[in-house]
């Protein structure tokens, strides 16, 4: 309905288009001479373009932001100018006259992106009152303040084992206090469900995250799989539908296979279109945005193989109210993978990939709770 009216709108206005684009190099430039805005922002790079993710554009700009999950449109707002976006569009109207930004607005594992033309073509004319304070780096703490570590098994449970004698329950525990430290130095206070190597119950596991009140429960597993070849990182969400363990650790084994061909941006694409109209009510829709950041960080800063966003009816959660994931760094019955996990400075890239997909998470989370308001 929404898009319809603006085709409509486009079309009415198309005759009045002189006019409008004259009422554009005014804008901003008329009051004030003509200045790039700072802008401190990261690019983000899709398929070699660059692109700004647009909740810090949002955060950072002080702009109100709308997202409409069936028309796709997205409104940004400060005093009375407004700019429209369209997922998939390279236009622009600001407002309600059209504007190119010659690359597409997309969303990215969950992130909405705008083109880099965007800051030339809409920031700097329209929105070129720089806030008087500079927005926090992160603002995460704001939506984040405590999340839950688990490290995989632990005591009489050594988890996978590695053909040279590498124990997952390890490898985890490790990987799981670096994560801790990364975190706490962002200021998001960490619980542990163990610190040293002991024995804790999944039950016991879940009912430390339920005691923690704490807004996200992070479990990291190794993996293991008959065949030596398969290798990759690959991070679940957890769903709380469970009632039978062992059907559900056949599922996920069976999902092993299968992700053998997945590729992780294909799970992208299907999610994407549903993701925003379901965000704000289910627990497993931030757990998968969460997830596909996570991949995308390991992506980037690893080159890592990504297997797979794919959700898992694991009982380490059942009962708990928090959204949650499971990451499997790599498959110690890979020789390769189990090489790099013996490896410090690898667990710690590791580490801050997971510790990294979070803060992705929190920023993108911001766009999204600005349009629930
Ligand atoms: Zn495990």
């Amino acid at each position: 309905m929404i898009k319809l009216s603006v085709v409509k709108k486009l079309k009415y206005e198309s005759a009045a288009i002189y006019f409008l684009l004259a009422t554009f190099f005014t804008g901003c430039a008329s009051v004030r001479v003509r200045e790039e805005v700072k802008f401190p922002i990261q690019k983000l790079y899709v398929n070699n373009k660059a692109y700004y993710p647009l909740s810090e554009v949002c955060n950072y700009l002080r702009l109100e932001c709308e997202y409409d999950t069936i028309s796709r449109q997205i409104s940004l707002r400060k005093a009375d100018t407004q700019v429209k976006l369209l997922i998939d569009s390279s236009m622009a109207l600001v407002n309600g006259s059209p504007l190119d930004l010659e690359d597409t607005v997309i969303i990215a594992s969950g992130i909405v992106c705008v083109p880099v033309k965007f800051k030339a073509a809409v920031v700097d004319r329209f929105y070129c009152e720089v806030p008087a304070q500079e927005a926090p780096a992160y603002a995460i703490t704001a939506r984040i303040r405590r999340v839950v570590v688990d490290a995989g098994h632990g005591g009489h449970d050594p988890g996978a084992i590695g053909r040279t004698g590498l124990r997952e329950k390890d490898v985890n525990l490790d990987i799981a206090r670096r994560l801790a430290s990364l975190l706490g130095n962002r200021g998001i206070e960490v619980v542990l469900t163990r610190s040293v190597d002991t024995f804790i119950t999944l039950e016991g596991r879940s009912a430390i995250a339920n005691r923690a009140n704490a807004d996200f429960f992070i479990s990291v597993h190794s993996n293991s799989a008959r065949t030596s070849r398969l290798n990759g990182f690959e991070v679940y969400y957890i769903t709380e539908k469970v009632d039978d363990y062992s059907r559900a650790l056949t599922a996920a084994k069976n999902a092993d296979l299968d992700f053998e061909s997945a590729s992780f941006y294909h799970t992208t694409l299907d999610l994407k279109a549903t993701l925003w109209d379901i965000l704000y009510s289910q627990n497993r829709a931030e757990a998968i945005v969460l997830a596909q950041n996570i991949c995308q960080s390991a992506s980037r800063s690893m080159g890592v193989k990504i297997l797979g966003v794919k959700g898992a009816r694991f009982s380490v959660l059942r009962g708990t109210r928090i959204p949650a994931v499971l990451v499997e760094v790599g498959f110690l019955s890979n020789p390769t993978e189990e090489r790099y996990l013996r490896n410090g400075f690898y667990r710690q890239q590791v580490a801050e990939s997971i510790c990294d997909g979070l803060i992705n998470y929190s920023r993108q989370y911001d766009l999204a709770s600005a349009s629930y308001k």
